[in-house]
């Protein structure tokens, strides 16, 4: 299947799991999840109608740029990032899906504040408590944004996870629930920022029906779009 199709059909299915779940299907963003893929399938993509195109490399993102491949489209950094490689993403990208650490937010702010803007994020949450996964606790979250919203250069949007792999369709409901649940609890203490902070950015190939299901605004889908990727090595940002 083309890249055209394969986009109508996670769009199909969007649209479905938005009305059982009673939602506008306008309210889901599809953001296509580019890693390995080619500047030039990233145009396909986007010609196709991508709207937004999620990096998870600093390198890939880097020379994705350099080549113009994002066109009008937007782009997402949703992959973990590492504290001396923000220079290359904050004010290059409409959010940070990732934002996984103090450190890292921290300096996510002090970049933003050197190029005189404001950077939109997402905290990452490890629901699970996966040890291989980054993220905030559940605990941890709502102190972090807190102090998100008494950063100058950072504007807190909403929340990210990466549950664990479902084998079948109902599997991580219980995560993306969770999630929703934490962003609900979260809102009354931010103040200032409460109006801003509506994304909910859940759901892979794999079970983005579910995520929806359970509020998701942004689904992150690869494979569904691309099709299956050669495997990466571990991703040192
Ligand atoms: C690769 C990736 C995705 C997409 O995964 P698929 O299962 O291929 O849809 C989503 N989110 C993040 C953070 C990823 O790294």
């Amino acid at each position: 299947m083309s890249i055209s199709e394969q986009l109508n059909k996670v769009w199909a299915q969007v649209a479905q799991a938005a009305v059982k779940a009673g939602r506008d299907p306008a309210e889901i963003t599809v953001v296509a999840a580019t890693k390995t893929q080619s500047s030039e399938t990233i145009r396909s993509a986007i010609a196709a109608g991508v709207k937004v195109c999620g990096e998870n490399r600093v390198q890939e993102l880097t020379a994705h740029l350099e080549e113009g491949a994002y066109d009008e489209a937007e782009v997402h950094f949703i992959g973990h990032l590492q504290t001396n490689k923000v220079k290359y993403v904050v004010g290059r990208v409409a959010l940070i899906h990732s934002v996984s650490s103090e450190k890292l937010l921290l300096a996510i702010d002090k970049q933003a504040g050197k190029l005189g803007i404001v950077q939109d994020i997402l905290l990452e949450v490890n629901l699970a408590g996966e040890a291989n996964k980054f993220g905030f606790t559940c605990g941890e979250t709502p102190d972090m944004a807190a102090l998100c919203a008494q950063l100058n250069h950072i504007s807190l949007r909403g929340l990210m996870c990466i549950p664990p792999a479902a084998q079948h369709s109902g599997e991580n409901l219980y995560f993306f629930q969770k999630l929703h649940q934490l962003a609900v609890d979260i809102r009354p203490k931010i103040e200032d920022n409460r109006v801003k902070f509506t994304i909910l950015s859940m759901g892979m190939s794999g079970d983005y029906e579910d995520a929806i299901l359970a509020g998701a605004t942004h689904i992150r889908v690869g494979t569904a779009l691309f099709g299956p990727r050669a495997p990466i090595p571990e991703i040192k940002n």
